[in-house]
């Protein structure tokens, strides 16, 4: 294993990205910072952060990037992210976040920039079939013959659609990462930094197409 492997994934909501990450971070032992779940933990904690985002959040809208810089800044200075690298995923999400992480990261620059490619119409089919464990929070897909009240096969938990995977709210959500998040393509297009890796197939397909993006990338820095 080469260390020091500091990856960014960018991708619609339903891409797979929590997936692939999770899976990444295992292969090559490095955190994986999500500031989604960052920012979930503050507002269970309510921390003066936690408070202050939760308005935001729930209306499906972007944190402030002084507030997300600040957060991302403190994180990637811990020994953990120093030394082995890291996994940044739902960070950047703007042009000035990634202009500010190119600051932060100046003397250890990013290795890898990773665009998991799934189309509009192929994640708005997968999101509206997404069911969650209100309990345990694994994932589950609808196929429309399913008995209601729909039982975790983990936890016994009951098996939900959530609330925020509408049409409408899915529409918007898409909608904002076209319009803030999807320019950061052609921002780390524009300086080479980029490798677009199909996420369309099956999880374990998608992840030898991770990994493969990610050795070329570190043979060729
Ligand atoms: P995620 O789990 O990545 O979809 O993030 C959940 C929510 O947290 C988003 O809808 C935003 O409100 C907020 N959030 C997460 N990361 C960022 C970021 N880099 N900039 C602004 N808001 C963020």
């Amino acid at each position: 294993m080469i260390p020091g492997a500091r990856l960014i994934i960018l991708g619609r909501q339903g891409a797979g990205k929590g997936t692939q990450c999770v899976r990444l971070s295992r292969h090559l032992v490095v955190p994986h910072i999500s500031t989604g779940d960052m920012l979930r933990a503050a507002v269970r904690e309510k921390t003066e952060l936690g408070v202050a985002a939760r308005e935001v959040m729930d209306a499906g809208g972007l944190v402030g990037d002084d507030i997300m810089v600040g957060i991302v800044r403190e994180r990637l200075s811990r020994d953990d992210a120093r030394t082995r690298g890291y996994i940044l995923d739902g960070f950047p999400r703007t042009v000035p976040q990634a202009i500010a992480l190119d600051e932060i990261t100046a003397e250890r620059p990013l290795t890898t920039v990773i665009d998991l490619d799934v189309p509009r119409d192929l994640v708005l089919e997968r999101l509206s079939a997404r069911r969650v464990c209100r309990d345990c929070g694994t994932n589950y897909v609808a196929r429309g013959r399913e008995r209601q009240p729909w039982i975790c096969d983990v936890c016994g938990g009951d098996v939900m659609h959530r609330d925020d995977d509408t049409p409408e709210a899915i529409n918007h959500r898409l909608d904002l990462y076209e319009q803030q998040t999807a320019p950061l393509i052609e921002f780390y297009g524009e300086t080479g930094r980029l490798v677009v890796v199909d996420g369309c197939s099956a999880p374990d397909e998608v992840f030898v197409r991770m990994t493969d993006a990610v050795d070329k990338s570190r043979t060729r820095g």
